[in-house]
């Protein structure tokens, strides 16, 4: 409820592909979270089966919705949250679960574009043992701040370090982490802080199938500021539903900056952003199986 946050939510998109198609990507994982966050936060069990067969049917029905143009896609924003006419802070008897739909354009309308980062060495998002692993309502509220700090410096999103030593990278307010070392793709692992991204577990999918290095493990910001000054740190980006990649272009901790450049994207963000999207859009063998078709 408004007062407490009962309140968790999923989201993910639906796709017009080139062969009229609808498809949308991996949508039982996000109700397989929206359940992992439902369980943490004393919200009841929504049937997994039942509520992707519902949502194929709404689909289905709200088709005309979904433009077709390339980059455009229709987000699905599952929700649920308590409905108790009561002000207790207990959990509540009865909940409302339902779906927004809304077309929406591409994330960069002037085309993928590199984002601006800032270190918060003074907020953080989330603790282990908290809900940081949990879509809920209160965890962007809780960001907002840090982000509006960040913005006035010129960046865009906020890179959270832990809450604990405040030395650990963790993740950018919506979007999880990704470094890329000379020899190394590493994410931090999830270690009870980090929402676990879908977009990040495909991503780690796709690496490893190309052969990478790839590590889920620690990354202390100073390995990062130390990588970049020996020269093996070679890019940096986000991964999320919203964006899919996110190219980074500068990051600023305390004095230290490293930049990119603000043109260009990095090589493997490239990369991996074709790769998502044209699996997305249809125009790439789905080997994975992940997409499920709205017919
Ligand atoms: C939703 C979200 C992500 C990304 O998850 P995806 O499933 O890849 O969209 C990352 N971090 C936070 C905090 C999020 O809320």
């Amino acid at each position: 409820m408004l007062h407490n946050g009962k309140s968790i939510f999923e989201w993910l998109k639906a796709y017009k592909q080139n062969s009229g198609r609808i498809a949308l990507f991996r949508p039982e994982k996000n109700l397989e979270r929206l359940n992992r966050s439902a369980e943490k936060m004393c919200i009841p069990q929504i049937d997994e089966g039942f509520v992707l067969s519902a949502l194929k049917d709404l689909i289905k029905l709200e088709q005309d919705w979904i433009p077709t143009k390339d980059g455009f896609s229709l987000y699905i924003r599952p929700v649920v949250f308590g409905t108790d006419p009561a002000l207790g802070v207990k959990a509540a008897a009865s909940y409302k679960f339902l779906i927004i739909l809304s077309p929406v354009g591409p994330y960069y309308p002037q085309g993928f574009k590199p984002v601006p980062i800032f270190v918060s060495t003074e907020h953080v998002r989330a603790v282990r043992g908290g809900v940081g692993d949990c879509k809920t309502a209160g965890n962007y509220a809780a960001g907002l701040s840090a982000q509006r700090d960040a913005k006035k410096l010129g960046f865009t999103q906020v890179l959270f370090l832990d809450a604990i030593e405040r030395k650990y990278v963790e993740e950018v307010g919506a979007m999880n982490f990704f470094v890329r070392f000379k020899d190394e793709v590493a994410t931090p692992n999830l270690n009870g802080s980090i929402l676990p991204g879908i977009t990040r577990m495909s991503v780690l999918e796709i690496l490893r199938s190309w052969g990478y290095n790839v590590n889920e493990r620690q990354i202390s910001i100073d390995e990062i500021m130390e990588a970049h000054k020996k020269g093996t740190l070679v890019e940096l980006f986000g991964t999320g539903t919203a964006a899919i990649i996110s190219s980074i272009s500068r990051l600023r901790y305390k004095d230290n900056e490293i930049h990119f450049s603000d043109e260009h994207s990095g090589e493997l963000s490239t990369k991996l952003y074709k790769e998502l999207t044209d699996i997305q859009y249809g125009r790439k063998e789905d080997v994975h199986n992940w997409m499920t078709y709205i017919d």
